[in-house]
Order: structure tokens, then sequence, then C-alpha cells
């Protein structure tokens, strides 16, 4: 593993954070402990001392596994992080800052938090209450100094101008914001945080839902062979001046034993490479646009055909050359659905076999493909 400084607070953290939003879960919701703590527990064995969670992730659970699974270990290795909303007005109310934190504390099972971000601060709720007196700034200042918190942040969707705004405030020592290789909006707000002496945290650095492929395959042909998409996108983000550390919301052991070979990889990509590789996935996130863009506004099929999923293999096939993937996503097309690591919801519909070239979907399609062909080939390329 290795590590960086984090900003200017005198601590180092791993280049990889442990982001605890997407632990395995009970079918009630709630984090299954059972799974998770061990999946903790692997990547601080692996040397990430830097875990990322919230007050809201997992309902609250996300927390109480974090503080499970740090037990046994020095705490004071540890970097842990976690968030306060405080946009909305009653929650920044200095009283009841206060009261979240610690309960939240409570749930941890933890005497202090090195790290404490508002939650999704903006500029606006910044200026109007955050740092009034009597309201979320100025708690955190007590907690400070009660030693319930030693370093306060905020994490920000706002824009980069917002984000450089709160920045120069000069009142955090640390931001976590969203950069990838096919957004790198934020990179003023990453530039100032780094002159600022600010740590820096990144989060979606795996653009690879963004990119409609499986996280877990290779960028082919393009002369960056035998590279992972995540390996990429990891790297892309580390090889930007000033960032301290990437969060990856891991939820298995071989994405963690991934992620870690990821870290410990000492080369970095110069500038030029970093935008080779944005531009090789840019184009093809285009061509897949060009294709189909998912909209569904053909569907529904009378037949059931999943217009756009079966769409979707056939770019993996024809964009990104994925013909193995594209083929064995194509084979789980059911009437009772499945499960996939690309879509938050279970996938159902037939396949491009079903078709039956009524023609129903083509009027509806805004791009113009002609569907029924289309359909032709896909069950051509793809099929059995
Ligand atoms: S042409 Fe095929 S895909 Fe389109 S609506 Fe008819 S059966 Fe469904
Ligand atoms: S309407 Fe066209 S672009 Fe939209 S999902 Fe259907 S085929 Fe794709």
């Amino acid at each position: 593993m290795q590590y960086r400084p984090y900003g200017s607070t005198g601590r180092d953290v791993s280049m990889l954070g442990f982001g605890a939003m997407r632990l395995p879960q009970n079918e009630d919701g709630t984090c299954d402990y059972d799974a998770s703590v061990p999946l903790l527990r692997q990547g601080i064995d692996a040397g990430i001392n830097y875990i990322d969670t919230a007050r809201g992730y997992i309902s609250g659970t996300s927390e109480v596994a974090v503080g499970k699974a740090i037990k046994g270990y020095d705490r004071r290795k540890l970097f842990i992080v976690t968030k306060i909303p405080s946009n909305d007005i009653k929650n920044s109310v200095g009283r009841e800052w206060r009261r979240q934190l610690e309960e939240q504390l409570r749930r941890f099972d933890m005497e202090y938090i090195d790290l404490i971000l508002f939650h999704g601060l903006n500029w606006a709720s910044f200026e109007e209450h955050v740092s009034k007196p009597g309201y979320a700034l100025e708690a955190a200042r007590k907690a400070q100094a009660d030693g319930l918190v030693r370093h306060v942040g905020f994490s920000s969707h706002d824009t980069a101008d917002g984000i450089v705004k709160l920045i120069a405030t000069g009142e955090f020592e640390g931001i976590l914001v969203q950069y990838n290789f096919l957004d790198d909006h934020n990179r003023p707000a990453i530039d100032a945080a780094h002159d600022a002496g600010l740590g820096v945290t990144i989060m979606g650095p795996v653009a690879g839902g963004r990119l409609g492929v499986p996280g877990s395959v290779a960028l082919p042909g393009q002369g960056i062979e035998a590279l992972r998409l995540p390996d990429l996108a990891l790297r892309y983000v580390w090889s930007t001046p000033g960032v301290s550390v990437a969060l990856s919301g891991m939820n298995a052991a071989e994405q963690i034993e991934e992620n870690v070979a990821s870290a410990e990889r000492t080369a970095v990509m110069t500038a030029a490479e970093q935008s080779q590789i944005a531009a090789i996935l840019e184009k093809n996130r285009r061509l897949t646009e060009l294709y189909c863009t998912a909209c569904g506004y053909c569907m529904p099929c009378p037949n059931d055909v999943n217009i756009p999923e079966n769409f979707r293999y056939m770019n993996w096939h024809r964009v990104w050359g994925l013909t193995a993937e594209a083929k064995d996503a194509y084979a789980k097309f059911s009437e009772e659905g499945f499960h996939a690591s690309w879509s938050p919801q279970k996938i159902t519909g037939l396949n491009a076999e079903y078709c039956i070239q009524c023609g129903i979907c083509e009027p509806k399609c805004p791009q113009n493909i002609p569907i029924r062909k289309q359909m032709k080939e896909v069950a051509a390329a793809l099929g059995a």
C-alpha cells in the first residue's frame, strides 16, 4: 500500500480508501455484519487506513459495521471519516448537529472521528446558515475542542466554483469530490484544495457505471491491453496532482484484492497518457450512445423483448470488443430476470430472438434506430 499526506493535517493516509456505502446487506436493507466486517478487515490488513462512511449509509448501519471491524486494531493508525448532512437548515442547527455526532459516535462505539465532513455541502447553505453563529460550523469547532473530531472538511456536489469558494473560507482541512476520466469538471476545485493545503479525496473514481460496461473487464485494443478498467480509472485519479485518496465502494474480496494491487503499483500516468485514455473512453462512450442511449422510449415491446438491454450487450461487443462478456450477459435473459453488477434493478425481459418484427417500437426511437434489422443482428452476433 502506498500512503500520502492528507493535506496539512500531519496524517498519512492510504491512497486507496475503503468506501463503506456498498457493504453487503440483509434483506431488510441493514448491513450484513457477518459478511461486511471480514471485508473491512481484509482491507485494513492490506494496509488501508482511510475508511469512509456516512450517517445515512445503509440506514445508519454502515457506521456500526466500521466500528465492529476496527475493534482490535491500533486506532491511532486508522483514519475514520464520516459525514453529517447540513444543507438542511434544521440539521444545521448547532445543537442538532452535535446530537447527531454523539449518536454516530455511539454507533461506531468510538471516542473520536478523524475527519468529519459536512455531507454534500454547497456554498449557499454555508453562507446562509452553516457558517452562522449557533450552526454546524461552530458546533464542529466545539466538537474538535472537546476531542470528538480531529479534522473538519466537506463533501460536495456543488459547482467547481462553489467548492473553490468553500475552500477559500479557510475553514476546512479536507474535501471529498467526484472526479474521474469521464468527468473532470472538479479539476479546478482539486487544484485549489491542493494549493490551499487541504487533503483531497475522490469519490466515483471508477466510472464503469457511466461507461455502461462491467467494471472488471480489460480495455481492449488501443495499445493499452492487459489493463483492467478499475485499475486504469484508479491510476488516472491517483496521477492527478493533489489527490490524496481515491475511494472505492468495495463489497467483495476479489474487488479488494484488485484495488489493493492497483494501489501497490508505483507507476503513475503522465498527463499525456491521462489525456489519451480519457479520449479513448470518451470516444467509446459516444459511439455507444450513437447506437442506443438506453432512453427506453421504444418500450414496452409487446413480445417482452428488452430492447435497450439487448443493445447494451451489442455495444459491449461492437464498441468495446467485449464479446465474451456480451454473450454471457445475453444468455442470462429470462422471464424471471436476473441481477447484474451493471444495473441497480433486476434485468427483466427477453433476448433479441423473441423479436417478431412487428415494428411498433421503431417510430418511438428518437435515434431512428432500425430496431427490427438490428435485433436480427444482435441475435446473430450474441445468440448461441
Ligand atoms: S419489432 Fe421486435 S423489438 Fe420492436 S416491438 Fe416488435 S417485437 Fe418488440
Ligand atoms: S428508443 Fe431507441 S435509443 Fe431509446 S432505448 Fe429504444 S432503441 Fe435505444
